[in-house]
């Protein structure tokens, strides 16, 4: 699996609280003891795996993370509030590693696994803390120790939950633009001429879903480009596909009810379970049409290609009919979870599993990275 989505984030621990140096005061006591409380923890950061999350795309928006510091002991024994944790939820399957020395910190596997990415400063001692039979009335108190902070470079391994078919030119990399949020590296990709395009579209605070452009499927397919396992095997792993058609082709000439057919021919000649997969028809370029116009031409297409539903009548260029498609295909992801796809065998035998939203089995405690070398707390 080929696409990286990726973001670098830092987070920053909280400082300790100072201890105090005090001594108690009572009326009819002349010399009350040290009563200088510690100071508190600060918050650490820890990052956990949610199987709730499928993409890193907040992470790009809002990068900055900071826990609190603890609160400063006082006088009368008051020892200061420790600060609470922040927790950053990441999809499963991210893997952590140090921005800065490329150093891996956690690899964050399973539902609930969780890795502490900056430690809290410890909270100083207050001076009842030194008190001794040869020191009855220290003065030392200690500062809080400071919170640990890094960057950190969190990578996920992502697969396409959409996929968009369609004639060059009919306006798929214009939709995925037009929707996405980010778009992830391609990474080591074998097909370099044919590297999809791809985006991660961004639904609402803790929804998203990735877009794939699949240029040169049909194409490459038909002209025996070698399109191999490693392709296909991509394009299995989506729900959904959207067939863009232009339905306001440049050329007079053009025939977009033949092109579309053309375009399913090829599909089912190719791949049979592609075929199979869920389509809905997204005819775009509606824009280049009157107002007055569209409705009776969509309705024409329709019926002359021969398609029910779903259809969709978009413009990609000016976004006209895009949200309500997000959601849309939102609304279907959520109702339609992805299972594991069990998938041929590699050459050596070993059988592949891809499992696109992690399907959780760990139901029990929570695993820890082991990569991780500071304590865990909590
Ligand atoms: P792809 O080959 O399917 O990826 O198509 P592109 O996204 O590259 O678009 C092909 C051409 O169509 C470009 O010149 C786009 O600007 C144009 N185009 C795409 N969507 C629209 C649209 O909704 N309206 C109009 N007027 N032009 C569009
Ligand atoms: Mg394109």
């Amino acid at each position: 699996m080929k696409f990286v989505d990726e973001a670098f984030i830092e987070v920053y621990a909280g400082d300790g609280g100072n201890g105090v140096a005090s001594f108690r005061r009572e009326k009819f006591i002349p010399r009350g003891g040290p009563d200088g409380g510690d100071g508190g923890r600060g918050g650490s950061i820890y990052l956990v795996a949610d199987r709730n999350i499928n993409t890193l795309v907040d992470y790009r928006f809002l990068r900055i993370f900071r826990a609190k510091r603890g609160e400063n002991g006082r006088g009368s024994d008051q020892y200061g509030r420790g600060s609470d944790d922040v927790v950053l939820r990441v999809p499963v399957g991210t893997v952590v590693s140090d921005a800065d020395t490329g150093e891996p910190l956690a690899d964050l596997a399973q539902h609930e696994a969780r890795a502490m990415m900056a430690k809290g400063g410890r909270g100083g001692w207050g001076n009842l803390h030194y008190k001794s039979s040869t020191n009855r009335a220290p003065r030392q108190c200690q500062p809080g120790e400071k919170g640990e902070a890094r960057r950190l470079h969190l990578e996920l391994k992502v697969l396409a939950d959409v996929g968009l078919l369609g004639m060059p030119n009919a306006g798929k990399s214009t939709l995925i633009r037009a929707v996405s949020a980010a778009q992830p590296k391609v990474a080591d990709y074998p097909f370099t001429t044919l590297a999809p395009s791809l985006g991660v579209v961004r639904v609402d605070m803790d929804k998203s879903f990735v877009m794939a452009d699949i240029p040169g499927l049909i194409e490459g397919a038909a002209e025996g480009a070698g399109l191999g396992h490693q392709f296909l095997r991509h394009l299995q792993r989506t729900r959904l596909l959207l067939h863009i058609v232009d339905l306001a082709p440049f050329d007079p000439g053009a025939d977009p009810v033949r092109e579309a057919r053309a375009i399913v021919e090829e599909l089912r000649r190719y791949d049979e379970a592609l075929y199979r997969k869920p389509r809905w028809l997204v005819l775009n370029k509606i824009d280049m049409i009157e107002e007055e116009e569209r409705e009776a031409r969509i309705a024409d297409f329709v019926q002359a290609f021969g398609w029910t539903e779903p259809v969709y009548a978009v413009s990609a260029l000016t976004g006209n009919g895009c949200a309500a498609l997000v959601q849309a295909i939102s609304y279907w992801l959520d109702e339609h979870p992805a299972e594991a796809l069990l998938l041929e065998p590699e050459e050596d035998g070993t059988p592949v599993v891809l499992t696109p939203m992690p399907i959780d089995v760990h139901t029990s405690a929570p695993q820890s990275s082991s990569k991780l070398k500071q304590g865990e707390s909590t």
